[in-house]
């Protein structure tokens, strides 16, 4: 799910708020920046939204519906003295597959609903999605596995399955594997995710 936030028309503060902002809200012409320093907070928002990737700023003054940011999530806040929580992230810039899919158009989440906090699902995040370590670790990624991860798993199957000897694993994989003589597959029946770089090279 993407965290959709709704920010109304621009208006001065005559007390800066939580953020230390002496404005809020949207104008025309405004930067992307500008719109997330204006939607980053400062919002109630419950635990689901920390499972976010990203979140759009979008006008919610109409017929301005407008998405006006593209954020990549790094952390939510704790709640202020009011309850209210705020955005720790980066925005996506231009030629992001994310950002370029909504900038610009139309709030996606286009309901009635007067609450300036939506969720919605979008298809140009499944890729970034945070989901389980195919090593079964426990921990999240937005890879198929955590950093290093990808070599555990194979090295957890080599100790449990050839008494820990590489040698004999890749013995083995010449001889049944994929690419045997006779099995007819490539090497790219493999499976390897090619996403997946060496360890430490994750984000
Ligand atoms: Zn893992």
């Amino acid at each position: 799910m993407t965290l959709v936030l709704r920010i109304g028309h621009y208006k001065t503060l005559e007390v800066p708020d939580s953020l230390g902002r002496d404005w809020t809200g949207w104008f025309p012409r405004m930067t992307e920046a500008e719109a997330f320093e204006a939607g980053r907070g400062a919002w109630k928002l419950g635990p689901r939204a920390d499972n976010e990737t990203f979140a759009l700023i979008t006008a919610n003054t109409p017929p301005d519906r407008a998405v006006l940011a593209a954020v990549e999530i790094e952390s939510i806040t704790a709640p202020d003295a009011e309850g209210r929580r705020s955005i720790v992230g980066r925005v996506l810039e231009a030629g992001h597959p994310f950002r370029d899919a909504y900038v610009g158009h139309h709030d996606p989440l286009d309901n009635e609903s007067r609450n300036p906090v939506g969720y919605i699902d979008l298809p140009e995040e499944e890729q970034y999605r945070l989901r389980a370590c195919a090593c079964g670790c426990g921990t999240e990624t937005k890879r198929d596995f955590s950093p290093g991860h990808d070599q555990k798993a194979i090295h957890d199957r080599i100790r449990a399955h050839f008494d820990g000897s590489t040698l004999r694993f890749i013995h083995w994989m010449d001889q049944h594997g994929p690419a045997a003589a006779g099995s007819g597959e490539g090497i790219g029946g493999l499976g390897y995710d090619e996403r997946n770089g060496p360890p430490g090279e994750g984000d």
